[in-house]
């Protein structure tokens, strides 16, 4: 039996802009909590300009987020376990 040959990546399915675009998606999403508790406007971050997924996520995250203070003091600011939260239960609904 011969060994395939097909060991060429011609059909490899991840053009390497692909990969770039998720990395600067997961830099974007790994800061995005922090940078909204923080007071930082990410409405005009360029790469949610151009990124509809980070759009969505950043909708949710805001909506969440609303929710959140809700059910706080109203003078006392979201602790980071809080966040930490928010951010789990986020990346649990996209697995
Ligand atoms: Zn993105």
């Amino acid at each position: 039996m011969n060994p395939p040959e097909r060991l060429n990546p011609v059909n490899a399915p991840t053009p390497s802009s692909t990969q770039a675009e998720e990395q600067a998606c997961v830099a974007f999403q790994s800061r995005m909590a922090e940078r909204i508790a923080s007071g930082d406007d990410l409405q005009t971050d360029p790469h949610l300009a151009g990124c509809p997924r980070c759009q969505t996520l950043l909708a949710e995250l805001e909506t969440i987020a609303q929710a959140a203070r809700m059910l706080l003091p109203t003078e006392e600011e979201p602790d980071d376990a809080l966040w930490q939260k928010i951010e789990q239960a986020i990346s649990n609904e996209r697995l």
